[in-house]
């Protein structure tokens, strides 16, 4: 299989074919009429642009379920990298992630520099760009709550533009981006707190095993390391060598009632 995180630099080497199972975290998919990976934000939109139709959009793979029959038009492949800080006071600092970051490699970094609000999506495969999509959250995190905007490519108007959160019709599991292709996501921002604990912690599970109380905060590498090993307990940390992890992670919500028919 091709290496798809190279950065080539021609359309010709653009063009990479094989089976769409290699990008997959399920390892299913066959073949794609034409494979282009885009290495920046100019790249995707350029690539989304000039395809013709049908064009899919594919960054980690890891919530995607592509049959043996494969897709019959372009699969752009999401891979721009690049975090940078774009305003910063005492108490919070604001990211701007390429929508190719590898999610986790973000989650470490911000861990790992003291910034608070995204320790407990740690171990999620997948790419930044994707998380707004469904508003990614587990263990009492969901990315609408640090995310300040999104750079987003509009197929239908052909223009670039920055939604500001209050727009993105964040709701648990869901935004304004999700079943619909209209939106290719290009940057995400992050507001996050400068602090060396974790935001309080909300889910009981994980606080049992922090053995805090729910709402305590731990150390941003505490809630990391014990999230992580939360996850690989049920199989949802990816593991090239074990065969069990390949997966699109849980497919199941939590139900949302509303209190006359939770009574
Ligand atoms: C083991 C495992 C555990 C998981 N745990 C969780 C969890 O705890 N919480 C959670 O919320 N999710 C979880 N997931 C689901 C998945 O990781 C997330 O939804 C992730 O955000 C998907 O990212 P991706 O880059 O792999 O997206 P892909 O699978 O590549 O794409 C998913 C969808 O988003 C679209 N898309 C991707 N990138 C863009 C973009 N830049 N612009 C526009 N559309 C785009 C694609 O067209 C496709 O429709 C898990 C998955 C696995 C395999």
């Amino acid at each position: 299989m091709p290496d798809a995180s190279a950065q080539p630099t021609t359309d010709a080497d653009r063009a990479i074919p094989g089976p769409l199972a290699g990008y997959t975290t399920l390892r299913t998919g066959g073949p794609a009429a034409r494979i282009v990976a885009a290495g920046s934000a100019d790249e995707i939109v350029r690539a989304v642009r000039t395809a013709a139709e049908p064009v899919l959009i594919l960054a980690g793979g890891s919530n995607v379920v592509i049959g043996d029959a494969g897709f019959p038009g372009t699969v752009v492949l999401v891979r721009s990298r690049g975090v940078r800080v774009i305003a910063e006071d005492a108490t919070s600092v604001t990211v701007r992630v390429d929508a190719g970051e590898p999610w986790d490699d973000l989650v470490a970094t911000t861990v790992a520099n003291g910034w608070s609000g995204l320790e407990c999506l740690s171990g999620i495969p997948g790419s930044t760009g994707a998380t707004p999509i469904q508003n990614v959250g587990a263990y009492g995190q969901e990315v609408a709550e640090t995310i300040t905007g999104v750079e987003v490519y509009d197929r239908i108007q052909g223009t670039r533009q920055v939604i500001p959160a209050a727009d993105c019709g964040f709701a648990y599991r869901g935004s304004i981006f999700k079943y619909v292709d209209r939106w290719v996501v290009l940057s995400v921002d992050f507001r996050l707190t400068r602090s060396p604990l974790s935001g309080p912690v909300r889910y009981a599970e994980l606080a049992r095993a922090l053995g805090v109380e729910v709402g305590d905060q731990v150390p941003l590498a505490d809630a990391r390391a014990t999230v992580l090993r939360l996850r690989a307990g049920k199989g949802m940390v990816l593991d090239a060598n074990d065969p069990d992890t390949r997966s699109v992670g849980s497919f199941f919500t939590n139900p949302v009632l509303d209190r006359a028919t939770y009574d």
